[in-house]
């Protein structure tokens, strides 16, 4: 393809994104394909001779288009949103078109320094605690990493690691593989099940601890664990606290678990995967008390900062502890200047070698929306689910199951979990709107997520009237099929009185 062609496809590709954005509500938010449809429809094997871009954008459109659940639609409130906008869009567009990598200063200098800048930037935005700058004196910093579950792998990875060099002093009669053997890591039984996975990658059992029924852990039971834990001979390591649980953005009780983590030198590390968007605010500055106490955390770009996926921002206290743990070189890696304080070799931050030039579709954002626009963006979000639990409050067939919390309303119809879960195959059948169910303490419920590119008010009356109307069809529906088998009873009653038995 030369560039003239380039230029073409190109052009008529940002065609194609902004008719499919501009037009989304206009599709249903899930696709009607069953199984194997897209399969079915390609062929076996790549095509021998080179198609023309444009028989690619046909079949994009034909095949691969019906077959997608739309993310960005104001219709899509599932699960957390996964965060889009032009700017990020086009720097997407950019990193691909520039093509570097980034393992090393010297590989893509403005690659690794951008990436300080804005991770710089983004801390003083969140009102995070001065020592998670790469300005600050200490040894902190940020690091953009894939996913929320590649920023606690590695605080787990790493904790582990610095738990084993520690024990391995104090325990000398210990063989390294008897002290491995003992770890043990935390977290709360509401966290994401990535906290679950990164323990069973770092080969470390991490114990999801009971929360009460505001679905918050706190230090007393944490430390209650620790306490049985060491007495059985165990190592405790790390902590992963949740500020914004998937299931309904419950807040850990920062505080009190740093009171323990740091008198019993455990790690504390927070997924604030998709909370840390709030910090920005001062209205919910309470969500930051006890950040300046943990050891590490993490806030997906990509859930709440318009920054598409993937780009999650990872902080470290003391990333040294990282670059010890990680570091694993080749002469072909090295370069002069290696070590020097704010231009960190982020290779060693990270589980791949390779990394992509995130920062630069993250900068792109930022400075088309500036911080004003992305503040106003996570306060529309809180506006609207707002908006949503008054519906909730007003419909007296439904009950709220946990608070609001930023873009986030839990509730369910009232009655049993079957209720909930017919009505939720109603609307899934439907496809105008995409939901799913969480469930406590056995208790099942939906979960309305603000999602979506550019969700407005009318958008979420259009999600309420789509739910309340099918329990209105539910209800109707079961009052009839319970009208008829009592009818049916009835008249089984009299067949057997008329037989006279
Ligand atoms: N942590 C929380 C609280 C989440 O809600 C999610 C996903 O929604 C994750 C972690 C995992 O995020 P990622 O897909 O970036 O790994």
């Amino acid at each position: 393809m030369d560039f003239d062609e380039f230029r073409e496809f190109g052009h008529a590709s940002i065609e194609f994104i902004i008719n499919y954005l501009s037009g989304i509500r206009e599709r249903d938010v899930l696709p009607s394909v069953a199984p194997y449809t897209v399969i079915n429809q390609l062929p076996k094997e790549i095509p021998e001779k080179p198609e023309h871009w444009r028989e690619v954008l046909k079949d994009l459109e034909s095949i691969i288009l019906p077959g997608l659940t739309h993310w960005q639609s104001p219709y899509f409130n599932a699960f957390f949103p996964s965060s889009s906008s032009a700017g990020s869009i086009v720097g997407e567009l950019l990193i691909a078109g520039i093509g570097v990598l980034g393992f090393s200063w010297i590989c893509s200098p403005a690659c690794t320094e951008l990436e300080v800048v804005v991770m710089d930037w983004l801390a003083k935005f969140l009102k995070l605690p001065e020592h998670f700058q790469h300005a600050s004196d200490g040894p902190g910093g940020g690091v953009i990493q894939g996913s929320a579950s590649e920023a606690v792998l590695v605080a787990v990875l790493a904790a582990r690691e610095q738990a084993v060099i520690s024990c391995k002093e104090t325990h000398p009669e210990l063989s390294e593989s008897e002290v491995r053997g003992k770890l043990i890591a935390y977290s709360s039984d509401q966290s994401n099940s990535c906290i679950e996975k990164a323990g069973v990658l770092a080969a470390m059992p991490i114990k999801l601890l009971p929360t009460g029924d505001d679905l918050i852990l706190r230090g007393d039971t944490l430390a209650k664990a620790i306490e049985d834990d060491v007495a059985a001979g165990l190592i405790p390591v790390i902590c992963v606290a949740t500020l914004g649980t998937t299931g309904t953005c419950a807040y850990d009780d920062i505080d009190s678990l740093a009171d323990v983590c740091q008198t019993l030198k455990v790690w504390l590390h927070v997924d604030a995967a998709y909370a840390g968007g709030g910090f920005a605010l001062e209205e919910c500055a309470e969500l930051r008390r006890g950040l300046d106490r943990v050891d590490s955390l993490n806030f997906n770009l990509h859930k709440f900062m318009l920054v598409n996926f993937d780009c999650s921002a990872m902080w470290l206290k003391d990333a040294n502890k990282v670059v010890d743990s990680f570091n694993v070189d080749r002469i072909y890696l090295k370069h002069k200047h290696e070590g020097q304080s704010q231009i960190p070799d982020f290779r060693h931050w990270q589980i791949p070698l390779g990394r992509r030039f995130r920062a630069l579709k993250v900068w792109i954002t930022f400075r088309t929306l500036g911080a004003e626009g992305l503040r106003s963006h996570v306060r529309k979000h809180i506006a609207l689910a707002q908006q949503f639990e008054e519906f909730v409050k007003n419909d007296s067939r439904f009950e709220m199951v946990a608070p609001q919390a930023l873009g986030l309303v839990c509730f369910r119809p009232r009655g049993d979990n079957e209720h909930t879960a017919q009505l939720l195959q109603r609307l899934m059948e439907r496809k105008k709107i995409y939901m799913v169910k969480a469930e406590h303490a056995g208790r099942q419920f939906l979960r309305f997520a603000v999602c979506g590119m550019d969700a407005k008010p009318s958008d979420i009356e259009f999600a309420w009237t789509e739910i309340e109307t099918q329990l209105t069809a539910l209800l109707a529906e079961k009052s009839l099929a319970a009208r008829k088998t009592r009818q049916c009873f009835r008249s089984d009653a009299s067949l057997s009185d008329a037989s006279g038995q």
